[in-house]
């Protein structure tokens, strides 16, 4: 392993390896560290969704716009990333149903109809399109623009092409330790120390032992997701089902993902019986049909929670040239070219909107009106 470079990225999940592509593609000498193996943690559970509408629960907030962009930037990436990786990020069209059950339901979706690329459909309307819905609904928000991706792919793509741009990636390679010397960091890793003159720490709800090594006081707070992936006979659904956190995503790739639990502050990865009960029961009330899939395999991961929600991304309070940009909850797979995108930004020096340094700086909570 060579022992200097310019950026250190620690964590190879989907944040690490879309922050080495936007910094490899600036030329910049990149290596990623990971504990085990690229992708393997909470980016391998998740179901892909580009929810830019359908996670944003507030108008008023930074989250809409850069998510917004985030999604936006995958329109271009998806032909980018395959051209320099031959890997297929499976993205896929048809939106998001956002299902209405109820009075309270349609209320409560509101606040996204104020947007124009979100449109009310009836309940004729929506039945058209998905004829295999529940009788019991109502009508549906329909958000063309929130796609899918499959996130293990999308990883590997980003990794393959920051690696043929020039990114070294090093698995097994735990870090357990920043040290500053001359200027410079130390990055200690269970396969020696590396040099680094810019660090940036991307290690997802794992990031308490660094965090504190480096003096900053947020903790991230795991909320465990278990999903079911199935497989169908005869195509049943060409949009994805959500209602009340719970979804039907159909992949690219012939399987289907029926998510996800909401476990807090739960560590284990194991899957249980009552989240599968769970899980079966809330895609039968979307889609009685859901009760003929065959189950392929189930998912485990731990989303990093953040005090409101919302990731850390930006740099260190007194460090300047180390970077952070973990604590993307639910949204990872969406917000990872925006926040690979910012940090690049950081690093190189370039202009960035202060709305959206000021809504994800880590230290934000002090500066918060309560
Ligand atoms: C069930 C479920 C469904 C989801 N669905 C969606 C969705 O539809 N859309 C969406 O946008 N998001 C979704 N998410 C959220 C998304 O998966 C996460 O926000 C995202 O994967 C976080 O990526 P990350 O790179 O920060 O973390 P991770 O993928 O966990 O990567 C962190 C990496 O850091 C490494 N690491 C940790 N500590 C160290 C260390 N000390 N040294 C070296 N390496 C270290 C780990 O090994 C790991 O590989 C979902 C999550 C779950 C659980």
């Amino acid at each position: 392993m060579k022992r200097k470079y310019e950026v250190v990225v620690i964590g190879g999940g989907i944040i690490g390896c879309s922050i080495a592509y936007y910094l490899a593609k600036e030329k910049v000498e990149v290596a990623v560290l990971d504990s085990g193996s690229i992708g393997a943690k909470t980016t391998s559970a998740a179901a892909g969704m580009l929810g830019a509408h359908s996670e944003c629960n507030e108008n008023s907030s930074a989250f809409f716009p850069f998510a917004r962009e985030s999604q936006k930037k995958y329109f271009e990436l998806k032909d980018e990333l395959y051209a320099l990786s031959g890997v297929d990020i499976g993205y896929r069209e048809g939106g998001i149903l956002k299902l209405a059950f109820s009075e309270e339901d349609i209320h409560a979706l509101n606040h996204l109809l104020v947007r124009p690329t979100v449109e009310w459909l009836n309940e004729s309307e929506i039945r058209k399109m998905e004829p295999g819905l529940s009788p019991d609904v109502l009508g549906a928000a329909y958000i063309k623009d929130d796609v899918n991706v499959i996130p293990t792919r999308t990883c590997e793509s980003f990794a393959k092409s920051a690696q043929t741009l020039g990114t070294q990636f090093f698995e097994y390679s735990h870090v357990y330790g920043i040290e500053k010397q001359d200027g410079n960091y130390i990055v200690q890793t269970a396969n020696g120390d590396i040099e680094a003159r810019h660090v940036v720490v991307a290690t997802g709800v794992f990031s308490k032992a660094l965090f504190k090594n480096l003096g900053i006081t947020e903790e991230l707070t795991p909320v465990k997701g278990e999903s079911i992936i199935v497989h169908y006979e005869k195509p049943v659904l060409t949009h994805t089902l959500f209602h009340d956190s719970c979804y039907i995503v159909p992949r690219n790739n012939g399987k289907l993902i029926i998510g996800a639990t909401m476990v807090e502050d739960d560590w284990s990865d194991t899957v249980s019986l009552q989240g599968v009960n769970f899980l079966i029961e809330k895609a039968n009330t979307m889609l009685p049909a859901a009760s003929a899939f065959k189950i392929a395999g189930f998912k485990v991961g731990l989303r990093p929670g953040t005090f409101d929600g919302h990731p850390f991304i930006g740099r260190h309070p007194e460090e300047e040239r180390v970077l952070i940009a973990s604590g993307h909850y639910r949204n990872g797979i969406l917000l990872a070219p925006e926040t690979g995108q910012m940090i690049c930004d950081f690093i190189l020096d370039k202009e960035i909107k202060s709305e959206w340094v000021e809504a994800f700086r880590v230290d934000r909570r002090q500066y918060m009106r309560v």
